[in-house]
């Protein structure tokens, strides 16, 4: 039985750049008259007449749960664009995804993971550590020092960078380095950075997760997920896991998924714009106390971001003055920024993180993750600069 599906679509010209590759990857082979997109294929079994002991013969399918053909040129895809030598792995979400690379951790085992990272992933390692007798060692991703001294004798080292919310940036490539010296398995969420930011498998990552969710399918219209791996064997395991835990995602979803990366550079490149735009002009109102943006100078994060990343990702901290009810009112106050959760879509979103009690207390309360969209950013100021003032002429925050 394989495991790995072999690449059925076209080859990309070498040397093809990350925009490039969003565009070319994952499409049919050409034939004359043949579709220049994959088909969506809804079938959960497959023709098979096999006799005991070879069920079916190497590259074919059988049944969903263990492998369909609409999820390949996603996998695929998302491979080249991490650089990876193994098709991605795609899963039902980000977290089933996540979940999948803290099966790697034994009962009594030891994980590092940052104190703010994505909470439901922190709320992962707590359960293990309830019931799996994990231990599990929150370290702050900015202080280098302190996350390798973590590193003694752990089964994993997670890592985000940048962190969600708090946008602190990791010095990846001396953290893998670091991991990889010591034999500690790595994963890298890089739902933020987008394998355009950043490609840590390259920086010695033993793997990297996603949620689809966000960047990569870019329209707040489906849950996904992915993990990404050089290691041949790893990926064997991550894909014996999808088919034991049964944690897969439709076809339909996924063919989403691909139409949305094929716009992936186009929509970071505007949204990042946007970001770092609306951050400096933040930075100067004097209805904001604080905003956290890799792209300012004065931010902690701005040097390591310059060094490892390209662009500085296009989510913003903000905590506008006046506290928790100050930054309720901005969030009620907005009309073109839609108050929700999630990030990463074409349009900008809003909410103060810590009216989710599950969020770490270390979060401020007053802390708006702002997650900036590809609309023009005169109107997203406009609204942002409104949203602030309403709340000024009531006396809230000043
Ligand atoms: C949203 C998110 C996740 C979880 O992904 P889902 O697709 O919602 O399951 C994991 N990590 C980060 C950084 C996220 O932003």
């Amino acid at each position: 039985m394989s495991d790995t599906p072999t690449p059925t679509h076209e080859p990309l010209p070498p040397g093809s750049s990350p925009a490039t590759v969003a565009v070319a990857a994952g499409r049919p082979a050409r034939r004359q008259g043949g579709p220049v997109n994959p088909p969506v294929v809804l079938s959960s079994t497959y023709v098979s007449q096999g006799v005991q002991g070879s069920v079916h013969g190497p590259g074919e399918l059988l049944y969903t749960r263990m492998d369909t053909e609409t999820w390949h040129p996603f996998e695929e895809a998302l491979a080249a664009l991490e650089g990876a030598t193994e098709p991605g792995v795609v899963f039902s979400s980000g977290m089933a995804a996540i979940a999948s690379v803290f099966s790697f951790v034994p009962h009594g085992g030891t994980v590092v993971i940052p104190r703010h990272a994505y909470q439901v992933t922190l709320g992962f390692a707590d359960d293990l550590a309830a019931r799996a007798d994990v231990t599990v060692r929150r370290v702050d991703v900015a202080d280098t020092a302190a996350v390798v001294a973590a590193m003694d004798g752990a089964d994993l080292c997670v890592l985000e960078s940048p962190t969600n919310p708090m946008l602190e940036v990791a010095d990846l490539p001396a953290l893998l380095a670091a991991a990889r010296a010591r034999g500690v398995l790595t994963v890298v969420d890089n739902t933020f950075a987008t394998p355009l930011g950043q490609q840590p498998l390259g920086d010695g990552a033993d793997l990297v997760v996603h949620s689809v969710t966000k960047y990569l399918a870019g329209h707040s219209d489906v849950v996904l997920g992915a993990v990404v791996t050089d290691d041949p064997e790893l990926a064997r395991k991550v894909r014996a896991y999808r088919t034991l835990h049964g944690s897969i995602a439709g076809p339909w979803e996924v063919w989403l998924a691909l139409r949305g990366l094929r716009t992936l550079a186009l929509r970071v490149e505007r949204s990042q714009a946007n970001a770092a735009e609306l951050a400096r002009r933040l930075a100067e109102h004097p209805g904001v106390a604080e905003v956290r943006h890799p792209s300012l100078p004065e931010d902690p994060g701005h040097e390591r971001a310059t060094r490892t990343m390209r662009g500085y990702g296009s989510v913003i901290g903000l905590r506008p003055r006046g506290g928790v009810e100050g930054a309720d009112a901005v969030v009620a106050a907005v009309r073109l920024w839609l108050p929700a959760t999630s990030l990463g879509g074409v349009e900008s979103c809003l909410e103060r993180r810590r009216r989710f009690p599950t969020e770490s207390v270390t979060v401020p309360e007053d802390l708006l993750r702002m997650s900036v969209g590809v609309e023009d950013v005169e109107d997203l100021w406009r609204d942002l600069e409104q949203a602030l003032d309403a709340r000024g002429a009531t006396e809230v925050g000043r």
